[in-house]
């Protein structure tokens, strides 16, 4: 039984894994799960649970997430209750107590991000609202994705004190390109400024802000609100007494609405994925601002 035993913790310690003590982080989103790739490099093992093409306030709780959330040593959320739909069954059901809200390996992601649309006065859920305490879509504005992954870096230093100056100059490095990247998307968007867009669901406020977009009306009456005829009409008129010809649309949403306000208005319907893995080419957190800020711009050169 001795040899036995002693072969058994030889493989143990021979396993990658061990060896590397690698952290396992789960993220909600797959936006999450680039940045903690970013940061966390080989020392990490990264996975996601909502994926890129699916609406991230309406998840389907599967089992297999359960077990996913049962192996993390952490879990990193977007926060301000976009998860609120689907996310806490499922943390509670892990019974994985490293994970859970106030843990050393739950990091709210939103806390260090800048928020915007934070309502004013009495916060509700008023009529299936599902924006109560502001717009959680903050990580496309890439200056948030920086402020994340600074994030993501405090909290693995925390918990693998000995891995500090790997997971420090990973940070650095990704903020290197980040400025690189950032320095060509600016000067990509700037011709545009100005440029008056309408949107399906309040996803984009912080892409617009960044680069100079006004966003004059919802295809949604409230955020997590199908649309309603009357809106509708109301937001054709708009969109024609200020000229919109754009109409951004996650990929997630029915065209059939979008595309009739299209014919009205002669405006353009653009199915732009606010996530990384919204479609197959956009692999990593680059790469969704490549694609969206491509997709718009070659749309507004036709
Ligand atoms: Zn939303």
């Amino acid at each position: 039984m001795k040899w036995f035993v002693g072969i058994a913790a030889l493989l143990v310690f021979a396993s990658p894994a061990f060896a590397q003590g690698k952290l396992n982080v789960m993220a909600s989103t797959e936006d999450l799960a680039s940045l903690a790739r970013e940061v966390g490099g080989d020392k990490v093992n990264v996975d996601s649970i909502a994926k890129g093409y699916q609406d991230p306030h309406f998840v389907e709780a599967k089992p297999s997430f359960i077990l996913k959330l049962q192996k993390a040593d952490l879990l990193i959320v977007v926060g301000r209750e976009l998860e609120i739909g689907w996310l806490p069954p499922l943390m509670q059901q892990s019974r994985n107590q490293k994970i859970q809200v106030g843990a050393a390996g739950y990091l709210d992601a939103s806390l260090g991000a800048q928020i915007l649309e934070i309502p004013t006065g009495q916060i509700t859920r008023a009529m299936g609202d599902v924006h109560p305490l502001g717009n959680p879509h903050y990580w496309l504005d890439p200056e948030n994705g920086r402020r994340v992954a600074k994030e993501i870096d405090a909290k693995l230093d925390e918990l693998r004190p000995g891995d500090k100056a790997y997971f420090d100059g990973r940070l650095a490095d990704f903020n290197t390109r980040l400025d690189a990247a950032e320095k060509r998307w600016a000067a990509s968007m700037a011709p545009y400024k100005g440029t008056k867009v309408v949107t399906y669901h309040r996803s984009f406020p912080n892409f617009a802000e960044r680069y100079g977009l006004d966003i004059v009306g919802y295809v949604e009456p409230r955020p997590g609100i199908p649309p309603t005829p009357q809106h509708t009409l109301d937001l054709q008129n708009e969109m024609k007494r200020q000229n919109v010809k754009i109409i951004m649309v996650e990929p997630y949403f029915d065209l059939k609405t979008p595309n009739a306000i299209g014919r009205d208005t002669g405006a353009k319907v653009l199915v732009m994925p606010p996530s990384v893995g919204g479609v197959k080419e956009v692999t990593d957190y680059f790469k969704l601002f490549d694609y969206d800020i491509n997709l718009f711009i070659e749309s507004m050169k036709k």
